[in-house]
């Protein structure tokens, strides 16, 4: 029909048919310059986090940053499902504090670890149920030996002291019980660093009712709620780990999320400035410690900028989507919520944003608010503090 027309109007298509060809032309640039646009340097925050925003190899906001997630729970089996959400959220290394203890799943970690190709690193787990017998801290202390030699990097101490472990004499075994020094002398000498889970968030001592801050977690994990008679108060609790740490000056003692006092600060400040053993990890507290003012929050990973090391509790089992995200329900979460639990915690580390959905909202219904760290803390907390800390090869 075009070529019917030319013979008509001879000079009128020419013209036409460059404005056509320079509005392609723009078009195609316009194409060019989208596709290789540089990744966006801090989190990208107004598209939805879809399932959709996982698909792609790298996901856009975790790039920049090369991390270790010093705090993990793998099972054994989950190395392919691992690998790929190490690859997809900005992980080099992640650290497996399940370990078990020798002849008691110790080796398969190991063995996982092994077929990692350098990615993991595995903790010993202390086994509580030997404190029923007397003389627990040198078997303990003897465990740790072979599971150094065996390829154990540190040792995880799970929130059952002074909470769930029953003594010889039938009465819980506290957090600084002087039967337990053999376990932490060892590591100190070993130069295994020791990570501890004391108490827990302070909702768990409330009453378990709608007007509990944390009602939807607890109603998930009913053994969660430490609202019953007899049962040690969160500051007595936080006193026996602050005696713990002070008595083993030359062991290194990290107590994970957030030095299990996300809801003081202070507190934490205060310790890590008297004890120079003593770091925290920031595992499953962001939502905790994201809603204290960001300025007062920025100025304290900027003080403890060598203490912090980046931790998850992320939990990683054998099935594809099988993953806890810190605390969650019964089912395994949508990818959506797998998306939202990375995104909002490089959000709160890396911008200045306001007011936006926390990683994981079953632990409450508030939102956070960004501190925006320089480049420089950054790194230290995602990389460089877990590598010095924990011993980790150079990735
Ligand atoms: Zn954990």
């Amino acid at each position: 029909m075009g070529r019917a027309n030319d013979g008509m109007r001879p000079k009128r298509p020419w013209p036409l048919l460059i404005m056509v060809l320079i509005f392609l032309g723009l078009i195609g640039v316009l194409l060019v310059l989208i596709v290789t646009a540089p990744p966006t340097p801090s989190v990208e925050v107004s598209a939805g986090a879809g399932p959709d925003a996982a698909s792609s190899k790298t996901v856009d906001f975790a790039r920049g940053f090369k991390r270790i997630d010093a705090h993990a729970h793998l099972s054994v089996g989950s190395l392919p499902q691992l690998v790929e959400l190490m690859d997809l959220y900005g992980f080099a290394h992640i650290v497996d504090l399940s370990g078990g203890i020798p002849d008691h799943g110790l080796e398969a970690h190991l063995t996982q670890a092994m077929a990692s190709h350098g990615r993991i690193s595995v903790f010993m787990t202390l086994p509580g149920r030997e404190f029923r017998v007397p003389g627990y801290g040198q078997r303990i202390a003897a465990m740790i030996e072979r599971a150094k030699q065996m390829g154990a990097k540190g040792f995880k101490i799970p929130k059952g002291l002074g909470l769930g472990w029953d003594g010889p004499d039938g009465k819980l075994v506290p957090v600084d019980d002087p039967g337990l020094d053999p376990i932490f002398e060892t590591c100190g000498r070993l130069g295994m660093p020791i990570t501890i889970h004391t108490a827990d968030p302070k909702a768990f001592w409330q009453p378990p009712t709608p007007a509990n801050e944390r009602y939807e977690e607890l109603s998930a994990h009913p053994g969660w709620s430490f609202y019953k008679a007899g049962t040690a108060s969160w500051e007595e609790l936080l006193d026996q780990l602050e005696r713990r740490v002070a008595r083993h000056p030359n062991t290194t003692i990290i107590g994970v999320h957030f030095g299990n006092a996300a809801e003081e600060p202070e507190r934490v400040a205060r310790m890590l400035r008297k004890y120079p053993n003593y770091y925290i990890d920031t595992s499953a507290r962001v939502p905790e410690f994201g809603r204290h003012p960001p300025d007062k929050m920025r100025a304290f990973f900027i003080e403890f900028q060598d203490r912090i090391l980046y931790g998850t509790d992320l939990g990683v089992g054998p099935e594809p989507g099988d993953l806890v995200l810190g605390s969650g329900g019964d089912e395994p979460p949508p990818p959506a919520e797998v998306v939202r639990f990375f995104r909002s915690t490089y959000r709160y580390f890396q911008t200045p944003d306001l007011n936006f959905e926390s990683p994981t909202p079953i632990q409450g219904k508030w939102n956070i608010n960004g501190i925006n760290l320089p480049k420089e803390v950054l790194e230290k907390l995602y990389f460089r503090n877990a590598q010095r800390v924990m011993g980790i090869p150079a990735q």
